[in-house]
């Protein structure tokens, strides 16, 4: 089955198609001529996956007639688009995306929606990082037992114009201080609960995988996908 990911991030699609496994192939936007990416004005995790996916969804409807069907020469094969029962025909083409959020309980559940700008609008992973110790500091959070954390995420699926919602949840703690040299975001300084000897940074990709906030949301709309 094809997959939109509604992503600009190539490394999230790696990820999601060594979650997803054989039977998948995932295209981006750019894949398909979509090269503006939608603002998130949520005010839930909830409500950006949505927008991320929706936002896609609108653009590849947008051209139905146009862009879609002269690219679907591309994505599908003739005999497959002529028949409708064939799991590649139209209907089939779902978008999904995904969007995370760290809370961290001695902040009161920030950066929560935040988490990619939380140190501003043109911050990078170390700004971001380099707050959370500061904030942490500043409420005297400095026993592990007191730096309890977990990321969460919704990823959003919709097929046939309807969205799915399958949610996923990492429980962990934050470091004193960075570790490791692996992964992205906030990876050097959270410690999952399910490997609680190192952080994240530290830990392969697929040892990630198997216990990460979009593991779990990615592998719940695989078996959804699998009963449609
Ligand atoms: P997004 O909604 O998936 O783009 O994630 C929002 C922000 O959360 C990103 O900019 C990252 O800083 C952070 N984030 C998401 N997933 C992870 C992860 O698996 N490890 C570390 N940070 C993450």
């Amino acid at each position: 089955m094809k997959l939109v990911f509604a992503t600009f991030n190539r490394g999230k699609a790696v990820e999601a198609g060594e979650i997803l496994g054989p039977g998948y192939e995932l295209l981006l936007p750019p894949d398909l001529g979509i090269t503006d990416e939608v603002e998130e004005t949520g005010s839930t995790l909830q409500e950006n996956s949505l927008l991320k996916a929706r936002s896609v969804w609108t653009a590849l409807s947008l051209t139905d007639g146009g862009v879609l069907q002269t690219r679907g020469q591309d994505l599908f094969s003739g005999q497959a688009k002529r028949d409708p029962e064939s799991q590649y025909a139209w209907r089939w083409l779902g978008v999904f995306a995904d969007d995370t959020g760290l809370e961290v309980d001695a902040l009161g559940g920030a950066p929560g929606v935040h988490t990619a700008r939380y140190a501003g609008p043109a911050c990078n992973f170390d700004d971001n990082i380099a707050k959370l110790l500061r904030e942490l500091e500043a409420v005297g959070a400095i026993e592990p037992s007191q730096r309890t954390a977990r990321f969460r995420c919704v990823v959003t699926l919709i097929v046939d114009g309807e969205p799915h919602f399958f949610p996923g949840e990492m429980p962990g703690r934050i470091a004193l201080q960075r570790s490791g040299a692996r992964g992205f975001g906030y990876d050097p300084v959270f410690i999952p609960d399910a490997c609680p000897d190192r952080t994240l940074a530290e830990m392969d990709l697929s040892a990630k995988d198997a216990i990460s906030h979009r593991g779990a949301a990615l592998r719940a709309m695989a078996a959804w996908l699998k009963e449609v």
